[in-house]
Formats: structure tokens, sequence, C-alpha cells
């Protein structure tokens, strides 16, 4: 007998349309959405809104990459008749709430956050910040409060995006004099940010550092070999670093043997373990991860049609559930209704 999850805590997470997912994303994320939709009420937003606030010049790779992130929820394992999948900008509560939320937050706190300073800085923006990205953690607030979230299972970079949440959810709730809104809890995993192939802070999809889910088997050969290492590491003799060696902390997030990866990382420490063995270790445990995963999300790519049928079911059923919060807030906020003033 299926269980019943009619009072199960509510999980909303989702990810920007601006390309296909990637292993950061499986670590940071994916892989806990899988475990958590059996115990959970799971709702995933294709945020390609979100998307839009730094690609407004491409709104045809938000478009696109729509459908992509959606083959790659399929192709990890999600799955529809337990996780609803849906459509940000289908979802027009969540802009409403938006428009009003803007107004519990001050720009000064906006500017503040370290993420969106982060982002500002990798992305180029100087002072011409379009104001949309700026002010987009005030609409991931409307996102997680319109589902009625108390979960959201994320990678580190997110953390200060739910304190904003937060802080915007305790406002409106002292606002309207009651607990209208609901307060939520970041899930993070231990290995919350994994760095790009290049040594970077953090694999992005942006950043060209990727290695994405539906890479071919050369993809991957290819991006283990160019992978950051211990730049003083020039002979296996050498005694090599790994800390800050991307090679090793991949191996820490997807290599299952913690024992042998232990005892390689003593073994490079020491000198005599070059960088094409540790490497080729990496390259076939990525291999065997993704192979499935490729292949999964091939099959589902060639129905397209199965995919929108899936989407438009699951926007629906998000649709109802956003607008009832809306509705609420509005209410609580005292605005203007034509069904009574
Ligand atoms: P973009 O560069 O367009 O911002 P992204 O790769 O940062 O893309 P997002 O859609 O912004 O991906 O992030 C979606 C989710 O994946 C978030 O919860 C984020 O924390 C997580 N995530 C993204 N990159 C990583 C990473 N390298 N390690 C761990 N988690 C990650
Ligand atoms: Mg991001």
């Amino acid at each position: 007998m299926p269980i019943d999850l009619s009072q199960a805590p509510i999980i909303l997470t989702g990810d920007r349309t601006t390309g296909p997912l990637h292993i950061g994303h499986y670590v940071g994320s994916l892989r806990s959405r899988v475990t958590l939709q059996d115990t959970h009420r799971q709702f995933l937003l294709l945020a390609d809104l979100q998307a839009l606030t730094d690609n407004a010049h491409d709104p045809e790779k938000v478009r696109r990459n729509v459908l992509a992130v959606a083959l790659d929820y399929l192709a990890v394992g999600i799955d529809p008749a337990k996780t609803t999948i849906c459509v940000q900008s289908a979802l027009p509560a969540l802009a409403e709430l938006t428009t009003l939320y803007l107004n519990f937050v001050s720009v000064a706190r906006l500017e503040r956050n370290p993420t969106i300073k982060d982002e500002i800085r990798a992305r180029g923006f100087g002072r011409d910040i379009p104001a949309g990205f700026l002010c987009y953690p005030v609409s991931q607030a409307a996102d997680i409060t319109a589902f009625r979230a108390s979960i959201v299972p994320v990678g580190e970079d997110q953390a200060p995006l739910i304190e904003q949440t937060n802080e915007i959810v305790r406002r409106i709730n002292n606002q309207t004099g009651r607990a209208l809104l609901v307060e939520a809890e970041a899930v993070i995993p231990r290995i919350g940010r994994l760095p790009g192939i290049d040594g970077k802070a953090k694999m992005s999809k942006s950043q060209g550092n990727a290695i994405p889910l539906s890479a071919t088997p050369d993809d991957i050969r290819q991006a283990v070999h160019r992978m950051y290492t211990d730049p003083n590491h020039v002979r296996a003799s050498d005694p090599g670093t790994v800390e800050g060696n991307v090679v090793f902390t991949y191996l820490d997030a997807f290599d299952t043997d913690e024992t042998a990866v232990a005892e390689l990382k003593a073994q490079y420490r020491r000198g005599g373990l070059g960088d094409v063995a540790v490497k080729r270790r990496l390259d076939s445990i990525l291999q065997e991860l993704l192979a499935p995963i490729r292949e999964r999300r091939a099959a589902y790519a060639r129905d397209p049609g199965y995919v929108l049928d899936l989407l438009r079911a699951g926007t629906a059923k998000a649709k109802a559930v956003t607008q009832a919060t809306l509705d609420e807030v509005r209410s609580g906020l005292g605005l203007f209704s034509l069904d009574g003033g």
C-alpha cells in the first residue's frame, strides 16, 4: 500500500533553466531530491523567470533549457508520480507575490547578500546590475513560500537566500499579525559545493567549468584529463597536495570506497602516485555514474510530447497551490478586493 503523504512536509527546489544540469547539481541537490521524494510532498520548479534575470539578451537559451532540465530530472530518477514538476513563468501567482514581497526588503539588504555579491562579481556586471537580478532572492522567497515549503534541499551557495526568504516570511507574518507563511529550512548535503574542473570555487552552468549529466563518455574523459590538480606535482615521485586538488574533491564526492580514497590520498602526499592514475580512477567512476543517467535521458528525449504532458499536469497542480497562497497573502495584507472592497 502506498504511504499516505498528505500531511508530509513540503519541499520546493528548482533550477534556473540556463543549461543542462551537471554533476555539481547531482551532489548538491538532485541526489537528495531523489531520496526525499519518497517521504515528502515535493515540487520542482523550472525557474525560467529567474534564469532571465541575467539572460535577458538570450531568451531562446532560457526557453530551450526548460525541457533540457526536465529531462535531467527524469534521467536522475525524479519520479513524476511522486514529484510535481512545474514551470515558473506559467505560474502568475509567483510574480504577483514577488511584487508584494519587494516592499518588505530594502535595496541595502539585497546588496549585502553574499551569494549575490559573488555572482555579481563572477558575471562582471560592475554597476550595470539588472534590477531583476538583484531582486531574484525576493522572487525565490515567493517561490518557496507560495508552495508552503518547509524544506529546501540546496547547495551551500543557497543558504543566504533561504535566510533572506525567512526574513521576508517574518515581516509578512508580523504585518498580517499571524503565522500566515511558513519559514523554510535549507538542507545542505555533506558536499554542498562542488568546485569546477578548473579549480574555481563552484561548478556552474554559466562558467564553462562543468561536467553535464548528459556528457558523452568522451566529454567525461576529456574533462577529467583537463582537471586542475596540484600545479607543483610535476613528477609522479614528487609529494603532492590533496587539499584544493579537484580530482580528490571529486573522488570524495563520488567514490563510495572511502578506504581506497584515503589510501590514494596518503600515497599522493608521500609521493609515488601520478595524476594520470588518480584521474583514471575518477574517470571510471564518473563513467559508471553517468552511463545509466545518459541512457534514461536519451529515452525521454525521444518522447518530448510525454515530457510536455508531465509539465502541463504539474504546472496545473502548482497553479492551484500557489494561487491559494497568493489569495491568503492578499487578504492578510488587507488589499482592496473587488468582491467587497
Ligand atoms: P547558473 O550558473 O546559471 O547560476 P548553476 O550551475 O549555479 O547555474 P543553479 O540553477 O543556479 O545552477 O542552481 C540550482 C541548484 O543546484 C542550487 O540548489 C545550487 O545550490 C545547486 N548547485 C549548483 N551548482 C552547484 C555545485 N557546484 N555544487 C553543489 N551544488 C550546486
Ligand atoms: Mg546559480
